[in-house]
């Protein structure tokens, strides 16, 4: 048996104790497909291991920081989910990994007032797909932690919505004409996204009742270390996305490299202040800081693992680790051109199909396959307003340019493809018509 094909330990048709940590935008379209192939028949045991209890869509956060999505009807219920779907949701926070043995460790379960409801544990794996996803990576910047809000979990997007409408509503009974000013750092899809968002709330606001609230009462300052917004996608969408977020009233501050974050806003390194009232840090990725701690694994400077070609992690010694797969953004897969797969979400999709696939050819010792990622282009979200971005067509490697309605549609079906995969193409419809439902019945946005 070659080093890159390990053993499954015995008879590959035992029933196999597969677990995936993490069931985010790659995790869960595994878990759903393994559920499907071998945990309904029995085949194999199959375990998502989340430390929450409810699944939304990451690249809808910035849609929960400002309340416009409804996470009640967003959210997918993982214990509801895998019994639907043939895996067995385990809530926990997976802390450490002992690959030489084979067992995974979680965190003590807490109870709300903080009293241990269950002590960390440590179980067996025969195969372990870390997909954990990444956070934010604040590069040891003074005073983010203690002053910025960060868009990495939903929990942290709840938390800046309050702190909005509560300015908001300070402004609308207190100081009526008074502005709101936000700053966000990062001028990646993130902060991107969560600028034009935002220009929707004011409007929002208006009509649910805050009368004299206007667009000249917010005043977004987007900030960018780099020459332009989007530095990681075609110049053309950049300029384009500029020239859209300077007409909804956005300050774009380009090549500005903020030095320091403090109560009243930031300092940059050219000793400049960006005054603030609420400040968002949506820059640089990150896996989160656990997977450092983890012994035995080959790591970039962003603690994302090192893979090989097929998925499969590495030591630092460059050999495979027997039984442990990455997927998503804590992957550090190397392309053939030397550049490394970037952290979204149809890289994760695309690494979930991959795994799954050489998960299912081990069983009957086919070769796996390796993974390539093919680049579908890219597209961000300018609120209701418009979105822009680029396709890349299936034959040939030229890139279309869209904007505007269009761009829109292909940016909401997306998420639409993601529904469909945990969903299944029945269910998935019906979802769809029923987030239609609530937009017509429900407020645009959550008031609370
Ligand atoms: C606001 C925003 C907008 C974005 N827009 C786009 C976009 O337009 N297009 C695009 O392609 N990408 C976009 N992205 C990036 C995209 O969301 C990610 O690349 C994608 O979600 C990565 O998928 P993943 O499965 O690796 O991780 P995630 O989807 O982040 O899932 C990780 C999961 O792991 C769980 N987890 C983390 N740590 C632990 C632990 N210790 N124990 C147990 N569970 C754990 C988390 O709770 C989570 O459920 C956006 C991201 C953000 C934040």
């Amino acid at each position: 048996m070659n080093a890159e094909q390990p053993s499954l330990g015995g008879d590959p048709h035992s029933r196999q104790n597969i677990v995936i940590v993490g069931g985010g935008a790659g995790g869960l379209e595994l878990a759903t497909h393994l559920g499907h192939k071998l945990g309904r028949k029995h085949k194999a045991k199959i375990t998502l291991i989340d430390r929450k209890r409810t699944h939304i869509w990451k690249p809808l956060l910035h849609e929960v920081a400002t309340g416009t999505l409804d996470t009640g009807t967003e959210s997918v219920s993982y214990h509801a989910h895998g019994a639907r779907h043939g895996y067995q949701f385990e809530l926990g926070e997976l802390t450490n990994l002992d690959t030489r043995n084979k067992t995974y460790t979680l965190a003590p379960r807490l109870d709300q007032d903080g009293k241990v409801l269950m002590p960390s544990r440590e179980l067996p794996y025969d195969t372990l797909i870390m997909a954990v996803g990444s956070i934010s990576n604040d590069f040891g910047t003074p005073g983010v932690q203690e002053h910025c809000y960060l868009l990495d979990s939903t929990r942290q997007a709840d938390r800046f919505h309050t702190a909005l409408i509560d300015r908001f509503t300070d402004i609308h009974q207190n100081r009526p004409g008074d502005r709101l000013r936000i700053a966000i750092v990062g001028a990646g899809a993130t902060g991107v996204e969560l600028s034009a968002e935002l220009h929707r709330v004011t409007e929002l606001l208006r009509s649910y009742g805050m009368a004299g609230m206007s667009r000249h009462q917010l005043e977004v300052t987007l900030v960018e270390a780099g020459p332009r917004v989007l530095p990681a996608l075609p110049e053309r969408i950049s300029t384009s996305v500029t020239r859209e977020l300077i007409n909804i009233g956005v300050k774009v501050s380009t090549s500005t490299m903020v030095s320091s974050a403090d109560e009243n806003g930031l300092l940059t390194k050219d000793g400049e202040r960006i005054d603030a009232d609420l400040m968002v840090w949506a820059a640089g990725v990150k896996a989160p800081d656990f997977v450092g701690k983890i012994d035995g694994l080959s790591l970039n400077r962003g603690n994302q693992i090192e893979t090989n070609e097929y998925l499969q992690a590495k030591d630092p010694e460059g050999n495979v680790i027997d039984g442990l797969w990455v997927i998503g953004d804590c992957c550090s897969f190397t392309m053939e051109d030397g550049t490394r797969v970037p952290p979204r979400a149809q890289s994760a999709h695309q690494m979930a199909s991959c795994v799954f696939k050489n998960l299912m050819n081990q069983r009957v010792a086919k070769p796996l396959k390796g993974f390539a990622y093919h680049d579908h282009g890219s597209l961000v979200s300018l609120s209701r307003y418009s979105a822009v971005g680029s396709l890349m067509g299936n034959l040939s490697s030229k890139s279309m340019f869209v904007e505007g309605k269009l761009a829109r549609l292909f940016y909401i079906s997306l998420y639409r493809m993601h529904q469909i995969a945990i969903h299944g193409k029945f269910r998935g419809a019906l979802i769809v018509v029923l987030d239609w439902l609530t937009r017509v019945i429900k407020p645009k946005m959550k008031l609370h």
